[in-house]
């Protein structure tokens, strides 16, 4: 089924993204942490593609086929072009669906100034159009990923929602955003997709703080603006780390809360592999949705 069938039926979908293990780490390695996180019985579990290679592909593609057959939880697979060709693509997208995975999440891939990019794409968009083009990948549900704040290359948000509306019209049937710690970011960026003529379901990406480091790190990353109450919570209890995890969990559940009072399409909650995490969120949320 494709994920974007599953919204509009006059409830919110709430999913959950998992992370392959390190390469030397077998796939088993996650099995009981993903089969905890899909016995919450979300609407699907997307799983993230490492962009380093092919051991990391082959996880994706299990993983997500664990979740699909074993789990019977949908599920999504992501795909990054910076590190592919185009007939690497294919190769992956073939394996996906021989493993029965009926949807992607089509990204580029963030650029390691240490691993030239590949060039037969430049960006997302390109990858969505050239597989659309193939014709036989139409049971594919294809999702894309947009930016509350902007990305980090961007000039603007304004030139980012532009660029966004070419996956859109690429083919792109879905959008999860970036993480993100101020709503108000997320109900502007949603603003302007709609006026930019953005009409594809965006669920809200929701990453609950579990470490200051981890923060440093996506802030890093990503650039997410840390409003005034999310560091002084982090500041409170950063050397209580239980604490801390109790007091993310609690953030990020009022940052749901108001989401779905404000109508958001879907919720995608970041667990980052934990299902003490993930089982407090949805204790906390799953009657909101
Ligand atoms: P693009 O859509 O290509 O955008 C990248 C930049 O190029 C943006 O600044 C955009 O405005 C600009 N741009 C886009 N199209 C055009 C155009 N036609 N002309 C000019 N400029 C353009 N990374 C991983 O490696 N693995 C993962 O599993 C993964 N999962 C993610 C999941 C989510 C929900 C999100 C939000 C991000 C994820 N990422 C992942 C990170 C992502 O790969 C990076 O943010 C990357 O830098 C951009 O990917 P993109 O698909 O958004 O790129």
């Amino acid at each position: 089924m494709k994920i974007s069938e599953l919204f509009g039926k006059g409830r919110a979908v709430f999913s959950f993204e998992v992370f392959p293990p390190k390469k030397d780490s077998g796939v088993e390695s996650i099995t009981a942490a993903v089969d905890e996180i899909a016995a919450l019985k979300p609407d699907y579990i997307s799983v993230t593609y490492g962009a380093g290679g092919n051991t990391a592909n082959t996880f994706t593609r299990d993983i997500a086929a664990h979740i699909k057959n074993d789990c019977k939880i949908e599920a999504m697979a992501h795909i990054t072009c910076v590190n592919n060709t185009k007939e690497e693509v294919l190769t992956v997208l073939d394996s996906f669906a021989e493993a029965g995975i009926e949807n992607i999440l089509a990204l580029r891939g963030d650029i390691n100034p240490n691993v030239p990019p590949k060039t037969d794409f430049k960006h997302a968009s390109e990858m969505i159009t050239f597989i659309r083009e193939q014709g036989k990948y139409d049971n594919i549900g294809i999702s894309g990923a947009c930016y509350p704040e902007g990305h980090t290359e961007s000039e603007s948000i304004t030139d980012d929602i532009l660029n966004l509306r070419k996956k859109v019209d690429a083919g792109a049937e879905e959008l999860i955003s970036q993480l993100f710690f101020d709503n108000a970011f997320f109900y502007d960026f949603r603003e302007k997709a709609k006026i930019a003529g953005i009409n594809i379901p965006i669920s809200a990406g929701i990453m609950p703080v579990t470490s200051k480091s981890q923060i440093e790190r996506m802030v890093t990353m990503c650039g997410a603006s840390l409003p005034q109450k999310f560091v002084r919570m982090v500041t409170k209890y950063e050397h209580r780390p239980e604490a801390l995890i109790d007091a993310g969990i609690a953030y990020a559940a009022d940052q749901i809360t108001d989401l779905l009072a404000n109508g958001v399409d879907g919720i995608h909650l970041y667990t980052m592999n934990n299902p003490y995490i993930a089982r407090k969120i949805t204790d906390m949320v799953g009657k909101l949705l």
